[in-house]
């Protein structure tokens, strides 16, 4: 026996959509077989059963209702799948034989609208010839991002950008996409090379050239490579992607990766939670696409003085505005994600209600603007509105149109208002004048027959009937049919009631009709207004995040620094805003000036001193002055920096199969290459993972190449080793600090100041007691240390001779003096700190 008809059709289609799942319209059903069953049923956690299937016997089947399709759509590809959609196409009434079916849209994690409010980047590379190019597009707001670069910023631009699925042409996969592919696990999607022309098409442009990608560049191969694969997964072309940006903007301050774990910028390092990060701090937009916009500023500070203190004057306007600040806040609060209403409309999924939040979300971006006017506006706010297009037409045309709490259905009417159009109106006359009849009849024959209780009901069925109760059956006149029997009532037509039928439910079916009708004309106008509803929604995510950054200025107290062109860094009072959030009160600012005259500093102390605090607190000053905000610090002045590099504290790669040592040694490499006079570079404990003369050798080297070479990037260099200390006292340009601890009878207290000298202890015995270290092993741990210091050139030896080091260092007053007194409430302070059991402290050290 050959296999069934239908089995064959199957068969067929899967052929061409080997690399997805195949959801299989049957009935109510999209059934999966085979293999693919056997998936589904256990990603979605759904009964397997079996179908025959003709010659192959019984095959595995499951199966999901069509009305809940999306649900399961959704789990798929977050889980990674991609899902092909195979649909009835035919009426399967009308069907002769088999039902004609076809693959009507391919969903993919790349290319399905989420319901997440962050960017989700589909990503597809081009190549030409060794050169390659990357495409960036979120569908769900129409960016579209593309450029080409060397290697290493290629692999950076993927880590940064996170794409959630890369289209790549086969046995075109450079190493760069090799390793991120490995190293994140993202879906890989192989497609053929795309046509250019797919980018005319799609742009309505004669030449992707006009489009400023070139012609036949490997940045238009990945953007006609990304449009193609949207395409032939939709099957239709998206009108509300954007036109290309650039991906690589040289203007940028650059992170990587690695500095952006380290600094803890969008996601703290231990969970990965938002919540901790500096984004969570900073975030006080009050739109989705504000948040986004907020996000993007972050991860890309600028390096333009002009642009950042443009920036600073609209967040300072703001600041000094409370009333005006409250009043766009407010007005935000109504203004709706309008890109992605927009990608609704283009996926041809927007419903009435979706057009009501589009024009109220315009309308209260309006009571934005007029806020705002109401201020004397510093120039990036002035421009910002200047840009706004008129949109006030579209806007009225839906809130005279639509009514106020239209349906979600778009096919079964009641969207319009009276009066939007004359030939709805007549069919809503001859609807409502039906109805009429229908009560006038059901009246009349209540008296007729003296059934009281007798009433007219509408099924699918029957269509309109008259019900009477059985124990009424008896009053019921001659000229009444019997259509059905129910357990207690008996239903019945009469010939008027049917010859008005006819003329009712076509007026309610061609009233619907005309309802949607007129619903795809608005559809078609919101995607003509495409481009001005987007820059509303650029402008009003600038504004959100403008005023974010001004409502957390003021309510963190932080203070607008102050730029400059030359490099160097001086902090007065600077404070770490996640760290100061969770020591309220107690937190304690420090002073850092780094700049050509004195490039580095050398920090020692104990562990859990402030060492890394410290630096980070710099560090995030700097990104935060250079996105345009306002900084934690008494004062500051920022010389604009063009790289960041942070490799701080012990958050290991182990999920990249490299020991800590060896990821540590290739991130050197990059800073020691990469690293110009104006980055900045944080270094903690280099060389701790290898033996204590190779990693102190392998330190030495390294801040001797810092310090001699021409480009002298500004450097803090937090470490153990006290030997550092003596080796860099050689040169004049860089001083040696330290965290500031006191002793006290029972131990430490760490005084988190930074004092300018070098510690002269590692109180590594202190603070192994303070965690809980049994006493007989810390004692023990005194006494070894003893022998050692007095039996010979113990590795600390400069330690011991610590506190004698001349004094260059001191003079400059900007950093704060030891504090030689102070109040004797060390003990207390000792148990007062956040950290109280030992395997907090220990999972901070
Ligand atoms: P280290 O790098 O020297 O081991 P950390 O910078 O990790 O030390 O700081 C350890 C803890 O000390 C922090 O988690 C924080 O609670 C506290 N701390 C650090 N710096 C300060 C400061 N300036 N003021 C108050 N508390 C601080």
């Amino acid at each position: 026996m050959a296999l069934t008809p239908m089995m064959r059709q199957y068969q067929e289609i899967k052929t061409s959509h080997q690399d997805a799942l195949l959801m299989f319209r049957l009935g109510d059903f999209y059934e999966l077989f085979f293999d693919d069953a056997v998936t589904a049923s256990r990603e979605l956690d759904i009964t397997l059963t079996g179908r025959d299937a003709g010659e192959a016997g019984r095959i595995p089947m499951c199966g999901v209702p069509y009305h809940a399709v999306e649900q399961y759509l959704e789990r798929l590809i977050d889980k990674g799948y991609r899902v092909a959609i195979c649909d009835q196409v035919e009426d399967p009434k009308a069907a002769k034989g088999l039902v004609q079916r076809e693959v009507v849209r391919i969903v993919t994690p790349g290319t399905a609208l989420s319901k997440e409010q962050s960017n989700r980047f589909l990503a597809a590379i081009g190549c030409v010839g060794s050169h390659y190019g990357l495409a960036m597009v979120d569908v769900g707001t129409g960016e579209v991002f593309a450029g080409e670069a060397g290697e290493v910023e290629c692999a950076r631009q993927l880590q940064l950008w996170e794409p959630i699925e890369i289209v790549a042409v086969k046995g075109q996969i450079p190493n760069w996409l090799d390793d991120f592919i490995a190293e994140t696990g993202t879906l890989l999607t192989y497609r053929p090379s795309g046509r250019i022309d797919v980018i005319q098409t799609q742009y309505s442009v004669a030449s992707s050239a006009v489009l400023g990608i070139g012609e036949n560049t490997a940045t238009a191969v990945a953007v006609a490579n990304v449009l193609q694969y949207i395409q032939e997964t939709q099957k239709m072309t998206l009108r509300h992607l954007q036109e290309p940006r650039p991906l690589f903007e040289q203007t940028h301050l650059v992170l990587n990766q690695t500095a952006m774990h380290h600094l803890e910028l969008t996601a703290t390092a231990r969970d990965g939670s938002r919540k901790g990060s500096l984004l969570g701090l900073l975030d006080a937009t009050v739109t989705a696409a504000g948040g986004r916009m907020l996000r993007a500023w972050l991860e890309r500070p600028l390096c333009q003085i002009d642009a950042i203190s443009e920036r600073h004057e609209a967040v300072d306007a703001l600041v000094n505005d409370l009333i005006v600040r409250e009043e766009v806040r407010e007005a935000l609060r109504g203004v709706h994600d309008l890109a992605r209403l927009v990608a609704r409309f283009a996926f041809n999924s927007g419903n009435a209600r979706d057009l009501l939040a589009l024009a109220n979300s315009l309308a209260n971006g309006q009571s934005v603007v007029d806020a705002l006017s109401a201020a004397k506006l510093p120039p990036l706010l002035q421009n910002l509105l200047a840009r706004l297009p008129n949109v006030k037409r579209l806007v009225d045309g839906i809130t005279q149109q639509i009514v106020d709490d239209p349906p979600v259905q778009t096919r079964e009417g009641g969207l319009f208002r009276e009066g939007v159009d004359d030939e709805l109106d007549r069919l809503r006359t001859l609807q409502s004048s039906g109805r009429t009849w229908l009560r006038d009849l059901e009246q009349q024959e209540r008296e007729r027959t003296g059934i009281k209780s007798l009433k007219i009901g509408y099924n699918k069925v029957f269509g309109y009937y008259i019900e009477v109760s059985k124990t009424h059956s008896a009053n019921v006149p001659g000229e009444y049919e019997r259509r059905q029997t129910l357990a207690n009532a008996e239903r019945f037509v009469l010939p008027e009631l049917k010859a008005r039928e006819t003329e009712i439910l076509s007026a309610e079916e061609r009233a619907m009709a005309k309802e949607y009708e007129l619903f795809q004309v608005f559809r078609e106008r919101v995607l003509e207004y495409g481009g001005q509803i987007r820059v509303w929604a650029d402008v009003l995510a600038e504004i959100d995040v403008l005023q974010s950054l001004a409502h957390v200025a003021t309510e963190r107290r932080f203070v607008r620094p102050e730029m400059k062109l030359e490099a160097g860094i001086q902090i007065t009072g600077g404070r770490h805003p996640v760290v100061e959030m969770l020591t309220p009160g107690r937190f304690v600012p420090n002073d850092t000036v780094l700049d050509p005259q004195q490039h580095m500093i050398v920090l020692t102390g104990p562990n859990m001193g402030g060492k890394s605090t410290y630096m980070r607190q710099t560090a995030i000053i700097v990104i935060m002055a250079q996105m345009g905000g306002f900084v934690p610090a008494e004062s500051a002045t920022v010389g604009i920096v063009d790289q960041i590099f942070a490799r701080i504290g012990a958050a290991d790669d182990l999920g990249r199969g490299q020991s800590t040592f060896m990821v540590e040694m290739i991130e050197l490499a990059e800073i020691l290459r990469q690293s110009t006079g104006r980055s900045l570079v944080l270094l903690d404990e280099i060389g701790r993972g290898t033996s204590t003369y190779d990693g102190l050798s392998i330190a030495e080297a390294v801040l001797e190449e810092l310090s001699i070479r021409e480009e002298k990037p500004l450097t803090m260099f937090a470490t153990h080793y006290h030997e550092l200390i003596q080796f860099s006292a050689q040169f004049e340009r860089v001083r040696n600090y330290s965290m500031a601890v006191e002793e006290t009878r029972d131990g430490i207290t760490f005084l988190h100041t930074v004092v300018t000298r070098p510690s002269d202890r590692s109180y590594g015995i202190q603070v192994a007691r303070l965690a809980g270290l049994p006493q007989q092993v810390v004692a023990r741990a005194a006494e070894l240390l003893r022998a050692r210091e007095t039996t010979g050139p113990a590795l600390d030896e400069v330690a011991v001779t610590g506190e004698d080091r001349p004094a260059k260092q001191d003079e400059r007053g900007s950093v704060s003096e030891a504090p030689e007194v102070r109040e004797k409430e060390g003990a207390l302070a000792l148990f007062d700190g956040p950290y109280r059991s030992f395997a907090e402290m220990v999972a901070q050290m």
